[in-house]
């Protein structure tokens, strides 16, 4: 099977610290015999790295943390994403918890101070309203190991 997953995940340092979120479970699912689709939103979006944190605000808008509408980049990349999604016929995407781009049911609140809220990255919400299956790594299916 062809699974989106963020790009994080496979040692790519594109969050916006610059890091990586490198995840054994994830290169397991290559081993199980997965064909693995490496997709980070925001810099697909056309934004740097490193860059300046973002949350989603309770009104949708995406802000920076030194207040800079970064809505349209977000929304861009979830596009090409999906686009991306659509182009290798996944139907399951595997994404890096908690963040604004990626999070799966649970994304911070939107006041930079480490509180979470039930809610989605704004790429995983797409995903999810397109029909495919969304889950993060903390809520990997076993059955993809199968
Ligand atoms: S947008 Fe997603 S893929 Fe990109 S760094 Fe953030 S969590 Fe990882």
């Amino acid at each position: 099977m062809n699974i989106l997953v963020s790009h994080c995940f496979l040692g790519e340092p594109c969050r916006y610290d610059g890091a990586s979120r490198l995840d054994r479970q994830i290169i397991e699912l290559h081993r199980a015999g997965h064909n693995l689709i490496p997709v980070c939103p925001e810099v697909l979006g056309g934004l740097d790295v490193p860059r300046s944190p973002a949350e989603i605000q309770p009104d949708g808008r995406v802000l920076t943390q030194d207040g800079r509408d970064v809505t349209a980049a977000y929304q861009a990349g979830a596009e090409r994403v999906l686009e991306i999604a659509r182009e290798n016929g996944c139907t399951v995407a595997v994404l890096k918890s908690r963040s604004p781009s990626c999070g799966c049911g649970e994304v911070y609140d939107g006041t930079f101070t480490h509180t979470l809220k039930p809610g989605w990255g704004i790429a995983a919400r797409l995903l999810a309203d397109a029909g495919i299956e969304v889950m993060d790594e903390e809520h990997l299916q076993a059955s993809l190991f199968l």
